[in-house]
């Protein structure tokens, strides 16, 4: 591999004498780590060793590098490693140096995540050699801190196992090196890395000199590496008992805010209760923000809102900003007297990696940190810090009052407190509240004759006076009251005097007691323990069919806060008629919950929304209330009458008079069209030709565009009414018949060469329309076995052709009315792939009934783009919102679980991949501005990336992005298509990514998103 230039050039001076004045920082980066590669090479692997250059680059452009005190790396001894890791292990790694490519694979296969070559062990030692020389300089005195650039990233390897990109634990290998040999008392590790760092947690587990602190994202062991062990309930083990500290997240998303949070609640204060001789950060990047890039919702193909939105680091997608790392490394510089070191770990996004780090190395250089505006934590963050902190301060007196000891916690029930009674706050506030209610309003116990029920919620169920003999009976359903305690700091045990209960359903009490008409049932519902949600509502329908029926109010009105009102939903789906029948109003308090639907069915449900109150919304008038849903009733029929799919098939009549002016003209055209319509035959000639050949045929193919005029006949011909969204030409020598979809689903025809007179005497381009689909067209094609059939897909859930030659609109394919095709592809014209909105695949063969077909979830999100090899039919390639291109074995596709042959993920939305029309290769586009060509090898049924061109292919202000797409004739120059943002269109090589000619004219106003064009070039 060739290092780069200015690894040599602009190597930094090893002399602290010319380093800054104040702090100095040291370096490590050894070029030689760049040697451990995926020998996969078909796949980009996301630990790329463009990771370390990438950074060291940003630090020679701003010139950081000659502040530095450059440290070199060398390879750890097999003594050193042996620390931490077992005997094995080493032996495993360096016998990976003299192994075949076949051994190395399947070696890499039977670890979790890891790939190897014959470099990796000197890799893996430089790494782990260059954190421990950093971590001796700041210890030795030498510099005062340091950054280690370096991969393969340590924090996943256990002490017998390599895994998650990592082979050696290199802060831990560090750390212990510092203590057995150095004299280094206490080692601080803190790990922002997004993942858990269970390797860094299983060598220290039990050694109380090491604290190791993680931030990450757990989402309740989902997240990799997916293990209870990152739950902050890990906590260490014997005399280690809070050493180890795990800041698990429970989502995606968290931001600065949350990190310095966490950081000034518990890592701070730990750290500095604990206090260390050194600090070692695990420092991965991949809890970072990435890039702004434009992002809009599509509905109904309108671009509704449009806002920067941004797409962090490929697997992390966390949101934690430059200035975000540059403050935790700055909180980090405090301690220890400033011995800081940090070795990088993960970190995926090449851009928001090199700027993270970057912004850190300034901080150790000794730069204030930028400005981070106010901090505002998540509730997830709050909640997640008071957890860790509960458990925590049984071990840190700095995080008191939380300290409850865990022991007593679990022994706080009555049978296991010998000496003491000890009654739950539920009891205590349910009998308080029953005396309460009893004396001011003679509220009694209503009685239960079931008996589980009665023994669950003993008390807790409380009724008026009177209550079976009135006109009007209200059902109250709610939480307990609340208790709002004052702690003592130090003991932690409640502050009597200034704690409170506070039962707000007292006001809707009193006001219904004061009218003789009225009646209450109460139900307090014991939160958090045993008594569940089904039991609740099991005890509501016991209360409706028990008491509230045989009672004598014929009217019942409905009231449930919070929790409570997700159980009266549930009443009244058990009991529809009845309720229907009673209850003339419901009213909800949701709080924090969301309000509660019933089920679908329509007469329960418009009468449960008209019953419906929510707290703070006043009731309208019956008349204003009428006139409202008549209204909506009205625009509702309009709107679906406009959406109603057309059914079965449209014959175009000759005579005018189906609605549309010009029929007539237009059946006699496709008359003319298609008697002499040719059938495509693709000839797939070996294109393996020599560079010679190649440059040969490159040329002609630049001489044929050169020579393309646009067509100025017309300053612009107006084809479909509105925006256009896909468009094809008829394969036909003779004539040109454009074709149009748009957003509101007209198909318009255009004849290039014909003209005609309007009424004025005009001279008018030739265009027809007709609407045979009512929503968005998004890709049409003609089938390639029959250049008479032009199908369309839409967004209104159907797949249709145009029979040029019948002069018909056929119904192919429908699918259910809300699923939006965004693409298809056919090779035989019989076998339709359509992809959708949601991330599926429909197959479906037209010559069968229309309620056949198959469904393939193949992503989670949009597929944007679905295309089958034109020589191997089997093979699908698909593209998708969720930045994976996908490649597809059609014969292994099973329905419950596909797997895909392949993934190739992109740094942002696939938003096009297409096959070259020999089936020999691929061209992606996708939204951060890069196309990728990949070859196909057939032997190995395997992607290998050829080319990544920068392009600017995305639209911006209009919706679609720019798709590249393949020029149609197999046989010629392998070549493709693509609109740029001025207004021009450029024509790429596929074989060495040149640009082979741009088509540039003033005439043109708009570029769209995808061409199709006419096979004019042999
Ligand atoms: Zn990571």
């Amino acid at each position: 591999m060739a290092m780069d230039q200015m690894d040599i050039d602009d190597a930094p001076s090893t002399t602290v004498s010319d380093s800054v004045r104040g702090t100095v920082t040291g370096l490590v980066y050894d070029p030689r780590m760049r040697l451990h590669g995926n020998i996969y090479e078909d796949e980009h692997h996301p630990e790329d060793p463009k990771r370390i250059s990438a950074i060291y680059k940003a630090l020679l452009g701003s010139s950081c590098v000659k502040r530095m005190v450059r440290i070199p790396a060398r390879e750890a001894t097999r003594e050193e490693v042996l620390l931490a890791h077992a005997k094995e292990h080493w032996d495993k790694i360096i016998s990976t140096v003299d192994k075949s490519d076949e051994q190395l694979q399947r070696m890499a296969n039977g670890y979790n995540s890891i790939y190897l070559n014959n470099e990796s062990a000197l890799s893996a030692r430089l790494a782990c050699g260059g954190v421990i020389e950093m971590c001796l300089s700041v210890v030795k005195g030498n510099v005062n801190n340091g950054f280690a650039n370096v991969r393969p990233p340590g924090h996943h390897a256990e002490p017998g196992q390599a895994m998650g990109f990592c082979l050696f634990n290199n802060v831990a290998v560090a750390a212990r090196c510092l203590r057995r040999h150095h004299n280094v008392e206490r080692v601080f590790i803190l790990d922002w890395d997004i993942h858990h760092g269970n390797g860094t947690q299983k060598i220290f587990y039990d050694d109380p000199d090491v604290v190791y602190c993680s931030i990450h994202r757990y989402e309740n062991a989902r997240f990799y590496p997916g293990d209870e062990e990152a739950n902050y309930t890990h906590v260490g083990r014997n005399g280690a008992r809070g050493k180890t500290i795990n800041i698990p997240w429970p989502r995606k998303g968290m931001t600065d805010s949350d990190y310095i949070y966490a950081f000034n609640r518990i890592v701070m204060p730990i750290a500095y209760e604990f206090g260390p001789n050194i600090v070692i950060v695990s420092a991965g990047f991949d809890a970072a923000r990435g890039e702004e890039t434009l992002f809009g919702n599509i509905v109904d193909g309108q671009f509704l809102k449009r806002r920067m939105m941004t797409l962090g680091d490929p697997i992390g997608e966390n949101d934690v900003t430059p200035a975000g790392f540059a403050h935790m490394t700055s909180l980090l510089k405090n301690l220890a007297g400033g011995k800081l070191v940090l070795a990088l770990e993960g970190g995926y996004n090449l851009n928001s990696l090199s700027k993270s780090a970057l912004a850190c190395v300034k901080v150790l250089l000794g730069e204030d940190p930028p400005d981070l505006g106010p901090i505002s934590p998540s509730k997830d963050c709050i909640e997640t810090v008071h957890q860790v902190t509960k458990i925590q301060s049984q071990y840190w007196k700095c995080l008191a009052p939380n300290n409850i000891d865990e022991g007593e916690e679990i022994t706080l029930t009555i049978a296991k407190a010998p000496g003491k009674m000890v009654i739950n706050m539920t009891e205590m506030l349910r009998i308080i509240r029953a005396r309460g209610l009893l004396t001011k309003y003679s509220m009694v116990p209503l009685p239960i004759s079931d008996e589980r029920l009665a023994t669950k919620f003993y008390e807790h169920v409380l009724c008026s006076k009177k209550m079976y003999e009135k006109k009007v009976l209200f059902l109250f359903v709610h939480e307990m009251p609340d208790f709002r305690a004052d702690m003592k700091a130090h003991t932690n045990s409640v502050n009597h005097s200034r704690s409170y209960m506070v039962d707000s359903m007292v006001y809707y009490i009193e006001n219904v007691v004061q009218n003789p008409d009225y009646g209450i049932i109460d139900v307090a519902i014991p939160s958090g323990d045993s008594r569940t949600r089904s039991d609740l509502v099991e005890l509501l329908v016991y209360l409706w069919d028990n008491h509230i029926q045989i009672a004598s109010a014929d009217r019942v009105v409905l009231l449930g806060a919070s929790i409570g009102c997700h159980c009266l939903a549930t009443l009244i789906n058990d009991r529809e008629q009845l309720v229907m029948s009673k209850v003339i109003c419901s009213i909800l308090i949701p709080g924090d919950c969301p309000v509660p639907a019933v089920t679908k069915r329509p007469t329960l449900t418009s009468w449960y929304y008209e019953s419906l109150r929510l707290r703070g919304v006043q009731p309208d008038s019956q008349e204003a209330k009428r006139k409202r849903d008549e209204e909506r009733l009205k625009i509702e029929q309009i709107a679906k009458a406009k959406r109603a799919r057309v059914k079965g098939n449209v014959v175009l009549k000759a005579e005018d008079g189906e609605g549309i002016e010009g029929t007539e003209s237009f059946v006699t055209y496709l008359e003319g069209l298609t008697k002499n319509a040719v059938v495509i035959k693709k000839e797939f000639t070996d294109n393996d030709e020599t560079e010679e050949e190649n440059k040969i045929k490159a040329n002609h193919i630049k001489n044929v565009y050169k020579n393309l005029k646009i067509s100025t006949d017309w300053p612009s011909v107006k084809v479909t009414p509105e925006r256009i969204y896909c468009a094809a030409v008829h394969p036909n020598s003779d004539k040109i018949l454009a074709s149009c979809g748009d957003k509101m689903g007209w198909l318009g025809f255009w004849d290039a060469n014909g003209k005609a007179f309007d009424e004025d005497e005009e001279l008018m381009p030739v265009t027809w329309k007709y609407r045979f689909h009512t929503r968005t067209i998004s890709s049409m094609m003609y089938s390639p076995t029959d250049s008479n059939r032009l199908f369309t897909s839409a967004y209104d859930g159907m797949i249709r052709f145009f029979d040029l030659e019948k002069a018909t609109s056929v119904e192919a394919h429908v699918s259910d009315e809300n699923t939006l095709f965004t693409c298809l592809d056919t090779i035989d014209g019989n076998v339709i792939y359509c992809s959708n909105i949601g991330g599926q695949l429909e197959i479906k063969d037209i010559r069968e009934p229309i309620s056949s077909f198959t469904v393939h979830q193949l992503h989670d999100r949009k597929i944007g783009c679905v295309s089958i090899n034109p020589v191997k039919n089997d093979y699908l390639v698909t593209a998708s919102l969720d930045r994976t291109m996908r490649l597809w074995d059609l014969r292994k596709l099973s329905k419950d679980d596909p797997q895909s042959l392949e993934g190739v993920i992109h740094y942002g939305a696939v938003t096009s991949a297409y096959w070259r029309p020999d089936g020999k290769q691929i061209v992606s586009t996708s939204f951060n501005d890069k196309i990728r060509v990949f070859d196909y090898n057939e032997s190995s049924e395997e992607l290998e990336e050829r080319l990544t061109i920068q392009h600017n292919n995305q639209t911006g202000k209009w919706v679609t992005m720019f798709r590249s797409t393949w020029h149609p004739n197999p046989s010629v120059y392998p070549h493709f298509v693509v609109g740029n943002m001025k207004r021009a269109v450029d024509i790429f090589s596929a074989i060495d990514g040149r640009a082979l000619c741009i088509l540039h004219s003033n005439e043109l106003t708009a570029i769209p998103g995808k061409y199709g064009s006419a096979e004019s070039i042999h």
